[in-house]
């Protein structure tokens, strides 16, 4: 099996500790950047021709999340606010949920699956249009929200630990330990495969997710318990601070007993991710990629440098609704 840890390199770390923003800025980008490699030969020029901006822009909507009005919601979903289960039994299409829940209550709980449903609709209609700025734009925002889904913490109420006194172990999950330990991992994940039913897919996505929540929080209590708070935490260099963070030691003993579970929920995110891109290629009409003009228009790029500032001037201690901690 082929080794994708040289990509690791190719992917500018973060270190900075962040909110609760799935996988961080290091996983998004990576999955951005590894799900280009599943796509087949039709769509992987085009791709890889804008792999930079797929790997840039995979963090845009969680930079966006305070500035525009409904991003929050569209990162998580709160299975086990709806009971026992629930997984299960949500309604598929967002018009029954709101008729079932009302509109407020779908947006406080979070709208994940849903969200990737209509962008599949969206990336699909901007390939029918062959709109190379929409197929950028959707192709990046879509990664974001499928590797969200692939987090176990983004559908939970309990999202960073604050119900259980775990408080921090969302950053731990998805940022520390791939951060730390994810250069050894074989995150190749074959190739991209046509989805029939897109909707069942991002759903089985979230029952995956969700059904890692307990083995999430469980293993690092256990382990918190074992070796207590001192071990537990330790102080590392960021720039020229000492910021408190999990130990080294604490980091790699919860990830042996997750036992490959960040590996396994990386490669399956990226794999995903390439599935949806080539099915709304696909069902946009397979158009020729060729003959699109082949990177973001100045246009759009003037848009994103406009947009990168905005969100540059919201002030960090802002809040968004939902999986804000
Ligand atoms: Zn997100």
């Amino acid at each position: 099996m082929k080794k994708y840890g040289f990509l690791l390199l190719l992917v500018p770390l973060c270190l900075v500790a962040l909110r609760a923003q799935a996988w961080g800025f290091f996983g998004h980008r990576l999955l951005n950047r590894l799900a280009v490699y599943t796509l087949p030969p039709g769509m992987i020029g085009f791709y890889k021709a804008n792999i930079e901006y797929l790997t840039v822009n995979a963090t845009r909507p969680d930079s966006r999340r305070l500035l525009v009005p409904g991003e929050a919601p569209k990162h998580f979903l709160d299975v086990d606010r709806y009971g026992d289960s629930a997984e299960f039994k949500l309604p598929r299409k967002y018009a029954d949920a709101v008729a079932r829940y009302g509109e407020d209550s779908l947006l406080r709980h979070g709208i994940v699956p849903w969200n990737v449903v209509t962008i599949k609709n969206q990336l699909t209609a901007a390939f029918k249009a062959k709109d190379t700025d929409r197929i950028l734009r959707l192709s990046a925002d879509m990664g974001h929200y499928i590797a969200d889904a692939c987090v176990p913490l983004h559908t939970t109420r309990n999202y960073n630990g604050q119900l259980t006194g775990q408080r921090g172990i969302h950053g731990l999950w998805e940022s520390r330990l791939p951060e730390l330990l994810s250069a050894d991992y074989d995150l190749f994940s074959g190739r991209a495969e046509y989805l029939p039913d897109p909707t069942d897919a991002i759903w089985k996505a979230v029952i995956r997710s969700h059904a890692a929540v307990d083995s999430v929080l469980r293993f690092e209590k256990q382990l918190t318990a074992e070796v207590g708070d001192d071990q537990k935490f330790g102080y590392e260099e960021r720039g020229n601070k000492a910021i408190r963070t999990y130990s080294r030691d604490f980091s790699k003993a919860y990830h042996a007993r997750l036992n490959g579970q960040v590996e396994r929920q990386l490669r399956y995110a990226s794999g995903l991710i390439g599935d949806f891109w080539f099915t709304c290629w696909v069902d946009g009409g397979s158009p020729d990629l060729r003959q699109l003009q082949n990177a973001p228009s100045l246009a759009e790029q003037q848009r994103l440098e406009r947009e990168a500032k905005e969100t540059a001037a919201v002030p960090a201690a802002g809040s968004a609704p939902g999986h804000d901690d």
